[in-house]
């Protein structure tokens, strides 16, 4: 049975490693820090009377509530299932399969390689030091003739940030031949470093955002693809003809009104203030080796020893362990409101006293 699959699949898909999340493998607990969502949840209430019909292809509303967030016009904005969907949308649309490649600095989100690799696309495997600190004539030579370049602006799980000046360097160097994808899925948490006043200057620039993080909706699905209207236009040809269901619609357009996004922004403030707080404890705990201070709603430390997430576990407390830097001690957690940051710290404080 099982070889008559085998034989069935294509090579990369019989060996992908599909992604992992706390989710995925059913792990239990009562703090739930591992997936940078937001703590906030709104109540919504909505009434349909029209699901006998299919939705609109692109909202309306929705699109004009983002492109007025955004400072862009409706032809410049396309909706998708979540930025995840905005990331397999472009290698789709631009990726020839045993081919291209795709560009990407890591550590990073593990969506681009998962998506490459399912689709055939090879991954130019760059790292986060060239990207932050390499000169912009190597940079170039090592994207070399990539389609797309994932440039994560603040980078999951490091935090770290690229400057736009070095962004819109890197976007004019390497010409008309690449793609470069600034995936801006934290940028609500320092909104003045968004890249979006490149899409004006520069021809060849995506930016992916989503209503997942601080706008505390990952339960919607719901992301943004900001681009030209002539980069956008084949992407629309490849999108699912009704990608967004009337109910999501209907969500994402209350989540944009003008008064939203001004509750969205003091919920930002607040998990900006509250990472400070944690990350002062962070330094300060026997359990942590180093910190890694950078933007969005999560902080990464490396801690002295697996062995004490055995605490955590107990504690119902769970956060994301990884491996980086050669390293499997390390542990994103992100920002949750005060009364779980609270067992983040009965945890430190428990470890401390060992
Ligand atoms: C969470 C995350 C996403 C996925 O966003 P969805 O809109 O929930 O699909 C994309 N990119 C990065 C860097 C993320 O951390």
């Amino acid at each position: 049975m099982i070889n008559f699959i085998e034989q069935l699949l294509p090579k990369n898909i019989a060996n992908l490693t599909a992604y992992s999340s706390a989710k995925s493998e059913k792990i239990t607990g009562s703090t739930w820090l591992n997936a940078n969502e937001s703590p906030f949840s709104q109540q919504i209430s909505i009434t349909l009377d029209d699901l006998n019909r299919y939705p609109e292809p692109q909202p309306e509303a929705v699109i004009n509530a983002y492109a007025q967030y955004s400072n862009l016009n409706n032809n410049q904005v396309l909706m998708t299932r979540g930025a995840d969907e905005g990331i397999e949308l472009l290698i789709r649309t631009f990726c020839i399969p045993q081919q291209d490649s795709i560009a990407l600095f890591l550590p990073t989100y593990g969506m681009y390689k998962v998506t490459a690799e399912s689709h055939n696309v090879a991954l130019n495997a760059l790292t986060q030091a060239e990207l932050q600190t390499g000169s912009i004539a190597s940079l170039i030579k090592e994207i070399g003739t990539s389609k797309l370049v994932f440039i994560c602006n603040p980078n999951n799980p490091t935090g770290a940030m690229v400057s736009v000046d070095r962004i819109r360097e890197i976007s004019v160097q390497v010409g008309s031949k690449t793609l470069i994808v600034v995936d801006e899925a934290y940028i609500e948490f320092c909104p003045e470093q968004s890249a979006l006043s490149l899409l004006e200057q520069c021809n060849n620039i995506v930016i992916l955002r989503t209503l997942s993080k601080a706008f505390g909706l990952a339960g919607l699905r719901t992301g943004f693809m900001l681009s030209r209207p002539e980069i956008l236009a084949p992407v629309r040809k490849v999108i699912a003809p009704y990608p967004v269901s009337t109910v999501v619609a209907r969500i994402a357009e209350n989540a944009l009104t003008p008064s939203s996004i001004t509750t969205m922004q003091q919920q930002v403030t607040d998990l900006n203030q509250f990472k400070q707080q944690l990350i002062k404890e962070c330094k300060q705990s026997s359990a942590i080796k180093s910190v890694l201070t950078g933007e969005g709603n999560f902080v990464t430390v490396e801690l002295n020893s697996v062995s004490v997430l055995d605490i955590a576990k107990e504690m119902g407390l769970i956060m994301r362990p990884f491996t980086l830097f050669g390293s499997n001690a390390w542990l994103r957690i992100s920002i949750g409101n005060q009364q779980e940051l609270k067992q983040v710290s009965i945890w430190l404080d428990a470890i401390n006293q060992q």
